[in-house]
């Protein structure tokens, strides 16, 4: 058997300490699946003010205490505390790296919870935090074989190791996911390139359309580009306007790029374990589904008729998500004798938008503004349906998740929502879903309607919930086609 690999991943938010999207449950699952496999996996993020230190376990590393970390002019101290990440079976070390100004003293990830807006200094933020990442490496005296860097927040890793630290890091493999193309960590060119430290050398590789660009720093320097669909690589490779032109930089590493499609952590996400819902089942036992569904209408304050469909959706409300159609469509979806839940947390508008269409329709719509991981899980086990219009998703987990909990999921065919859901007769193998191609009120308002309509015949339903529960969409084949990836680095 071959040796295991030491591998270092990094990402700013990794369940369950901090997250806002998927890229924390893909932090949490991956690493997990990969130390099933054997791998010394460690994980690496910032602590965010709202972690708590008790309830998570962290405590001091002697030799991580009180490091100086220079961001342009200034230093400011860093302490890497120690955690871990836990499943059934195992669990993984993960290091936080702490500070007051920072991290400590704010409340969100990217953002301020009160005002929504970014936090001015995120880029600050996000150089501090990688410089971190290699000052645990070298006084750990710990160079792993392959270090992860996921999304434009750990897009500086690759670069502070290749042009300050060469020698320390010369057998070390750098792989870079891309989780969501359409964050780049754009900022000011001459603000922020000084914070960084770079020699002017560096400047253009980390910049784009004359912006310091986080995610083209990560680009240029990983020594393997994964994204996490193959549909969404695609995607990401011929589309200049969702990519602000950065697929020109990724079809220029076209060699090393490919898609890994996303698993689910099927520990967390199983309807037969799942202490977050008021029943637990199986494909086996799916009839006491029907006790969650009088539990999640309870909860959102609308009545329960046995027969009537609920369709949920749980999203970032934003308009990339498919709000804008529900927006257009939601007058002729609610003329169907159906129940729609939504639980998210975004703009401004929708929100007001949602909140009004509740107002308008108090027996058929509930509406949760808010992020509510609990209540998610209530909402998979005890919706029928759920909406994914999205314009684009590089992969979505909640299409996954809705298949483990008998729920079927409508959606856009975009990304990894076309590589995981297939309608029925269609040539690709047995129907698991519903899905529409053009991003219309129309399109969607039709593929709900063959939802409908399907859910109406029982054994038709039966057929198409039971297929969806049988898939296997676990990390265990992502898992290892990331091992071939860090493995192959190693063999060229
Ligand atoms: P993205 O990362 O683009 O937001 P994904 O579908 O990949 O989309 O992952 C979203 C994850 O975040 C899912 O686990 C989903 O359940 C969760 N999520 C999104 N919004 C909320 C919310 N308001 N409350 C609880 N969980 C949420």
């Amino acid at each position: 058997m071959a040796k295991p690999l030491s591998i270092l991943f990094c990402a700013s938010e990794i369940f369950p300490f901090a997250k806002t999207g998927g890229l924390a449950d893909v932090a949490y699952g991956l690493p997990l699946a990969l130390r099933d496999l054997g791998h010394d996996i460690r994980v690496m993020l910032p602590k965010y003010g709202p972690i708590s230190e008790r309830r998570n376990r962290i405590h001091e590393i002697n030799r991580l205490k009180d490091l100086p970390i220079p961001v342009g002019e200034l230093t400011e101290p860093a302490t890497v505390k120690s955690s871990s990440i836990v499943n059934p079976r195992t669990k993984v070390q993960a290091y936080m790296t702490t500070n007051h100004r920072y991290f400590d003293s704010k409340w969100g990830v990217y953002s301020d919870p009160e005002t929504g807006q970014d936090y001015e200094d995120n880029d600050e933020r996000f150089i501090f935090f990688s410089r971190t990442v290699i000052e645990t490496c070298m006084l750990l005296g710990w160079f792993p074989d392959v270090v992860h860097c996921n999304d434009w927040h750990t897009g500086l890793i690759p670069v502070y190791m290749r042009e300050m630290f060469p020698e320390q890091f010369a057998d070390t493999k750098i792989v870079f996911t891309i989780h969501n193309i359409a964050n780049q960590g754009d900022f000011d060119l001459d603000a922020t390139f000084p914070k960084a430290g770079f020699d002017e050398g560096v400047r253009e590789r980390v910049s784009h359309n004359g912006r310091f660009n986080f995610l083209k720093a990560g680009l240029s320097y990983a020594d393997h580009i994964t994204t996490v669909s193959p549909s969404y690589a695609r995607e990401i490779l011929e589309n200049g306007e969702l990519t602000d032109g950065l697929n020109e930089v990724l079809a220029a590493r076209k060699d090393v790029f490919s898609p890994v499609l996303n698993g689910i952590d099927t520990t967390v996400w199983n309807p037969e374990k799942d202490k977050s819902i008021a029943r637990k089942y199986t494909a086996d036992s799916i009839d006491k589904k029907e006790a969650n569904k009088e539990k999640v209408l309870e909860s959102f304050g609308l009545n329960f008729k046995a027969d009537r469909p609920v369709i949920a959706m749980i999203s970032r409300l934003v308009p990339h998500k498919g709000l804008s159609l529900i927006q257009d469509a939601a007058g002729k979806l609610l003329e169907h004798d159906l129940q729609l839940l939504v639980l998210g947390e975004g703009d401004q508008d929708i929100q007001e938008f949602l909140e009004s269409l509740q107002k308008d329709h108090p027996d058929k719509v509930g509406v949760k503004i808010g992020f509510d991981d609990n209540l998610a899980h209530l909402i998979e086990a005890g919706a029928d349906m759920f909406l994914m219009p999205s314009l684009f998703e590089p992969c979505g987990l909640n299409q996954m998740y809705s298949f483990a909990y008998g729920t079927v999921p409508v959606v856009r065919a975009t990304g990894g929502l076309k590589d995981t859901v297939r309608e029925e007769d269609g040539e690709a193998g047995p129907g698991n879903g519903f899905v529409f191609d053009d991003y219309t009120a129309e399109a969607m308002l039709a593929a709900v309607a063959r939802a409908l309509e399907a859910y109406g015949d029982k054994s038709r339903w039966n057929t198409i919930v039971a297929q969806g529960m049988s898939e296997d969409h676990s990390w265990n084949k992502a898992a290892g086609e990331y091992e071939d990836i860090y493995r192959g680095l190693f063999e060229a």
